[in-house]
Parts: C-alpha cells; sequence; structure tokens
C-alpha cells in the first residue's frame, strides 16, 4: 500500500475502492459477454463482426488490469472469488440465449452504455481529487465510448441491409 499515493488522494478512498471493486465485477462480466456472445454469434456479417466482438473482449480485460492495478495501489483488496461478480456489479449479465447477431449486439450495446455511466461516475467522484484514478477512468471511459460507437455502427448497417433486402423483393 503506497501511504502518499493514498494521503494525496483527497476523498473517500474506501468508498472509491467499493466503485473501483463494482468496476471490475463489470470488467469481467463484459469480457464474458463479449467471448461467449462472440462463438455463439449467427447472422449476417458474422465474420466482421465476430472478431470485433473478440477485440472489444480483450479491451475490457485490459480494462480489468487497470482497475485491480489501482484497487491495489489505493491499498484496497480487489474481488478474490469470482461469486461476488454478480454480486458487485451494477451492469447486468445478459445469458445469450438467442444467438441471432442483432440480439448479441443489443446485449453489449447495453453492457457499453452501463459502462459509460461507469466511468463518467468514476471521473466525476475523482475529479480535481485523485489525479491518478481520474487519468485512468478518462482513458478507460474512452475506449468504452468507441465501444459503444462501434456495435452503434454494426446495427445500423444490419439495418440497412434489411431494409436493402425489402427494396429487392418490391
Ligand atoms: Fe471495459
Ligand atoms: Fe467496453
Ligand atoms: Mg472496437
Amino acid at each position: 500500500m503506497g501511504k502518499k499515493a493514498v494521503a494525496i488522494a483527497n476523498l473517500d478512498v474506501e468508498q472509491l475502492i467499493q466503485m473501483l471493486n463494482e468496476a471490475l465485477a463489470e470488467e469481467w462480466l463484459a469480457y464474458y459477454q463479449y467471448w461467449i456472445g462472440a462463438r455463439l454469434l449467427e447472422g449476417p456479417m458474422r465474420s466482421e463482426i465476430e472478431p470485433e466482438l473478440l477485440l472489444h473482449a480483450t479491451e475490457e480485460l485490459g480494462h480489468a488490469v487497470l482497475v485491480v492495478d489501482r484497487i491495489i495501489q489505493l491499498g484496497g483488496t480487489p474481488i478474490l472469488n469470482p461469486n461476488k461478480w454478480i454480486e458487485y456489479a451494477k451492469c447486468a449479465y445478459e445469458e445469450p440465449i438467442d444467438p441471432y447477431v442483432e440480439e448479441i449486439l443489443k446485449q453489449n450495446l447495453e453492457g457499453e452504455r452501463c459502462a459509460i455511466q461507469r466511468y463518467q461516475d468514476i471521473t466525476a467522484f475523482t475529479e480535481g481529487k485523485d489525479y491518478a484514478t481520474n487519468q485512468m477512468a478518462k482513458t478507460i471511459l474512452n475506449d468504452e465510448i468507441e465501444h459503444e460507437h462501434d456495435i452503434e455502427d454494426f446495427l445500423v448497417d444490419l439495418n440497412r441491409l434489411r431494409e436493402d433486402i425489402k427494396k429487392i423483393r418490391l
């Protein structure tokens, strides 16, 4: 535990560690949501969407690394048991029961919107008070915004495809 690292954080460190542990649980669940969804995926544009979802999965794990390192720097204990992931996470894990590409993408989209809110909140909580966590949260926030945009683009393209097929039938 870095004493100075904690001392300079001009906020409720316990509350921050709690938020970071919730974020850590969310990252692991987001990782699995993407990872399993990419493997089940069926439907148009599968060959383009699958690698992007796997890339996002890897990026979520990268976020987990940043978050866990910060928890430890702050003298906190990261979640030690995966049983706690669901309990801590505020973002829902949705079982990909329907493997249709649009359904998988919509589940991931919900996750990204929740993640954006999570890092917006951590950024706001640490703004001007804990520069290290603040910078980390902003870095992850930018990734989550990019993820949301990627998924929205896929959904737009799938819709265009559907509209084009309708025109052909006329
Ligand atoms: Fe993430
Ligand atoms: Fe993400
Ligand atoms: Mg991407």
